[in-house]
């Protein structure tokens, strides 16, 4: 199967846009290959949790951004991978 292209939501679309307007598509490009490059996932941690106090259940934590410390994957890298697949064409469109 095919992987998902990241598709930005419209309120997302319509911020770069407005970023993009302001700072220049250039701008916006680059701050998105940033965030590409710094957020990444933390180890996802096997812990235990106990059920009435008696009972160990191991229960996995799910990873975090190292960054923004947000659920992975955290909305910044939706963001900036939906930019620099579907939102770019939207950016480019703005420049001429
Ligand atoms: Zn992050």
């Amino acid at each position: 199967m095919a992987p998902r292209t990241p598709q930005l939501s419209p309120r997302s679309l319509i911020r770069s846009v407005t970023l993009a307007s302001e700072y220049g598509a250039e701008w916006v490009e680059a701050l998105a290959r940033e965030i590409e490059r710094n957020h990444r996932p933390d180890r996802s941690r096997l812990t235990v949790r106990w059920v009435w106090r008696v009972v160990p259940v191991p229960h996995l934590r799910q990873a975090r951004c190292v960054v923004c410390a947000e659920r992975w994957i955290c909305p910044d890298v939706v963001w900036a991978e939906g930019l620099m697949s579907s939102g770019r064409r939207a950016l480019d469109r703005l420049d001429r």
